[in-house]
C-alpha cells in the first residue's frame, strides 16, 4: 500500500452581498467569500490537498476561474470532481484535517454539517474529516474581516 500527502491553502475576500458558504454549508453572516466559484475556501483548500497528494498541480489549473462553465457554481461539485481525480488514479482518502480562519461569524455550530457534507462527497468517514476553526485575535486581513484562509492537510492512500 501507497500512501501520499498533500497540503492546501486558500484565501478569498469578504464583502458584503454575498452569500457565506463554508465546507459546502451555507452560514448566515452579513458579509460572504467573493469568487468566481461559490467561494468556499474550505473546500478550495482540500481539494487543493487533495491535488498536491497526486501532483496533480492546483484547482486553478483543474477548474480556471476565466471558465464561464465555473462562473458562481456549487464547490461541492468541483470537490466531486477532485475525487473522481483522485479515484481514477487509484487513491483515497484516508483523512483529512483543516483549519479555518475567520473573525466571524462563529461556525463551530456548523461543523457537523460540514463534516457529513464533505464525507459523504469523498466517500470517508464523518470522523476522518476533521474542521478546526480559529479567528486571527483581530489581526491583519482576517482580523479586519476583510477576508477568510483556510489550510488543509489530505493524506490517501493506493486502493
Ligand atoms: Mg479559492
Amino acid at each position: 500500500m501507497k500512501f501520499r500527502i498533500g497540503n492546501g491553502y486558500d484565501v478569498h475576500q469578504l464583502v458584503e452581498g454575498r452569500k457565506l458558504i463554508l465546507g459546502g454549508v451555507e452560514i448566515p453572516s452579513e458579509k460572504g467569500l467573493l469568487g468566481h466559484s461559490d467561494a468556499d475556501v474550505l473546500l478550495h483548500a482540500i481539494m487543493d490537498a487533495m491535488l498536491g497528494a497526486l501532483s496533480l498541480g492546483d484547482i486553478g489549473k483543474h477548474f480556471p476561474d476565466t471558465d464561464q462553465n465555473y462562473k458562481d457554481i456549487d464547490s461541492k461539485l468541483l470537490l466531486q470532481k477532485a475525487i473522481e481525480l483522485v479515484k481514477a488514479r487509484g487513491y483515497q482518502v484516508v483523512n483529512c484535517d483543516s483549519v479555518l480562519v475567520l473573525e466571524k461569524p462563529k461556525i463551530a455550530r456548523y461543523v457537523p454539517a460540514m463534516k457529513t457534507t464533505i464525507a459523504n462527497i469523498i466517500g470517508c468517514g464523518e470522523d476522518d474529516i476533521s474542521i478546526k476553526a480559529t479567528t486571527s485575535e483581530k489581526l491583519g486581513f482576517v482580523g479586519r474581516e476583510e477576508g477568510a484562509v483556510a489550510y488543509a492537510v489530505v493524506l490517501l492512500q493506493s486502493l
